[in-house]
């Protein structure tokens, strides 16, 4: 990689949430091996991102990519619309599976976003059907759902910036975030204004869509688990939908398969994304209930109005099927185990720091919210001079390494999110 190919992104490739005028530094990565990242000029970075959530058994994974390979062989992709094919089919028998119970009705598309256009979807045509259309979906401040318009009008108003787009955007309804934390005592109080905006609106409400436990992108911030005992509960009284969007939660991330078995609960609808294909190609999942599916396809339209040309990719289907079959046999519950143990002992002492206002740990997560905003370039210069990669946003440093990260290489993310925030230099 030369100068002038740097120079040629600068001007000519947006990268995500990046000014054009102003592009932050972009690091040019070559190749990536288990948990390392290697820079053109040789560096090696320890990866404590997993690229997004999504690359759970690191890089270069030789069954992941013999999978790919396999699959090339035989055909990359085919159309969707009256055919079908062996990853496909491989790979929904496993998500059902492994998804809570009544989950039965699979949607593959092409990535989160999509996943959650489908759900939102899913649940207005559901409401059409029965002949009594309703259109407004009920969610949480500070969430998180993709970058598109369905999904967009569910994120956090003022983090997604909903006054840009006011007059185009639906208007949803907001509760407050759960303050009730994870490890928390239950506090009764928390769900009332949850309890009593849905009262409000018991009748115009199509769905309530969540992230469970675990907010991501719009704080990460991690709840307790009995809110979604009783939001399924309250759902379950209204006839209205819930939709649980584990997109960045699933496949262990949170110390559990999927952050609704905290609660042992079942939504009616469910995202998958992200670690679906072991971060190696983009693919998601919506399951639905049979109730869910048979409702809309006895509706007026007569079918599920939605159909993505590289539906179903074979490749990407292929390789999603090898990434759960290595986490099923796999010892992931003790992985994750022990990441959190450790991100606990190494991150809970920096709440004595003067930067930090807060240290949370879930699972394979481990958060430091700062007082002040990151400088994220100079931040991110200074991990990179660390060997380590670690992309904060806001007022937030956090790690979410694959689950196959060695104790020496999860110290040196520990260590560099230690020294970063000592330098008041690093905070805005
Ligand atoms: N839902 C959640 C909870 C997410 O964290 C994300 C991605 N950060 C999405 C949806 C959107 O997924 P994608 O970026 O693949 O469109």
């Amino acid at each position: 990689m030369t100068p002038d190919d740097l120079a040629f992104d600068q001007r000519h490739i947006w990268h995500p949430y990046t000014s054009m005028s102003q592009p932050l530094p972009v690091y040019p990565v070559v190749a990536a091996a288990g948990c390392e990242l290697q820079l053109a000029d040789g560096r090696m970075l320890v990866d404590g991102m997993s690229s997004w959530w999504a690359a759970i058994h690191g890089y270069n994974h030789p069954r992941l990519n013999q999978a790919m390979k396999r699959q090339i062989d035989s055909m990359s992709h085919v159309m969707f619309g009256g055919i079908t094919h062996p990853p496909a089919i491989e790979l929904c028998r496993k998500l059902v599976a492994i998804t809570p119970a009544p989950l039965e009705c699979v949607f593959l598309a092409d990535s989160g976003s999509v996943a959650v256009e489908v759900a939102m979807k899913m649940a207005l045509q559901y409401w059409h059907a029965r002949g009594e259309p309703r259109q407004r979906f009920l969610t949480f401040r500070n969430g998180y759902h993709g970058d598109t318009f369905g999904a967009m009008s569910v994120c956090d108003p003022d983090n997604s910036m909903h006054s840009l787009w006011q007059g185009y955007l639906p208007e949803h309804l907001f509760a407050p975030a759960p303050q009730c934390g994870f490890g928390d005592e239950w506090n009764e109080m928390d769900i009332v204004p949850f309890a009593r905006l849905m009262a409000a609106h018991r009748e115009e409400i199509a769905a309530v869509i969540l992230e469970p436990v675990v907010q991501g992108a719009g704080g990460m911030r991690f709840y307790h688990p009995e809110w979604l005992r009783r939001l399924r509960r309250m759902c379950d009284r209204e006839g209205i939908l819930l939709i649980a969007d584990e997109i960045a939660t699933g496949f262990g991330r949170t110390g559990k398969l999927f952050a609704c078995d905290h609660a042992d609960i079942s939504p009616d609808i469910m995202c998958l994304g992200k670690a679906l294909t072991g971060g190696t190609m983009t693919l998601s999942a919506t399951l639905a209930t049979r109730h869910v599916a048979e409702t809309i396809s006895n509706g007026e339209a007569g079918c599920f109005m939605h159909g993505p040309t590289f539906m179903g990719n074979p490749l990407a289907c292929a390789v999603a099927s090898e990434s759960l079959a290595l986490l099923l046999e796999g010892d992931w519950p003790q992985q994750v185990q022990a990441i959190e143990h450790q991100l606990r002992e190494g991150l809970l002492p920096l709440t004595a720091n003067e930067n930090v206002a807060d240290v949370r740990v879930l699972g394979a997560i481990g958060v430091v919210e700062t007082r002040r905003p990151v400088d994220m370039a100079a931040l991110q210069r200074f991990f990179v001079e660390q060997g380590v990669w670690i992309r904060p946003f806001g007022r937030l440093i956090y790690l979410m390494p694959p689950y196959i990260i060695s104790p020496e290489q999860l110290d040196k993310l520990i260590v560099a999110v230690a020294q970063a925030v000592k330098n008041p230099e690093f905070f805005r």
